[in-house]
């Protein structure tokens, strides 16, 4: 894999309103975006740190995985995700070495950026997301 920059960190918090003080009262970040998912029923908020941004994650239902990631673990660090040209591509390659996938195929993530994510059991335990920032990659 041809991995460029680490793209973002998604971050689960209970609540944005919460959560955005902190990030921008205190490390001093702006918050660029805030953007409802509703097919991962999530509540994102967006950060930039140099080429890499913070992705904050609220559940926006008791059935989200996000809220069931606060529930076992608490808070904090959900997962990272890494900037890579071409996302199927990179599924299969990780699949021939067997790795296990939560996406076989890319799908359309937050910004509209092609997304795919790999099992936290085939990763060390960090959920991973490939992603393809500056990405052309057609549109179905
Ligand atoms: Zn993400």
């Amino acid at each position: 894999m041809k991995i460029s920059h680490i793209e973002h960190l998604g971050i689960a918090v209970k609540s944005l309103e919460e959560a955005i003080p902190y990030y921008e009262e205190i490390l001093g970040l702006k918050c660029y975006n805030v953007e409802e998912i509703a097919d991962q029923k999530v509540k994102t908020a967006f950060f930039k740190v140099g080429q890499t941004k913070i992705e904050l994650l609220e559940p926006t239902c008791p059935e989200s995985t996000i809220a069931g990631f606060i529930e076992k673990r608490g808070e904090g660090i959900h997962h990272i995700a890494y900037a890579v040209e071409d996302v199927a591509e990179c599924l299969a390659e990780a699949e021939a070495k067997e790795v296990r996938l939560i996406d076989k195929a890319p799908r359309k993530g937050a910004e509209g950026l092609n997304i795919a994510f790999l099992h936290p059991k085939s990763t060390k335990g960090v959920l991973t997301e490939l992603c393809c920032p500056g990405c052309k990659c057609e549109e179905e």
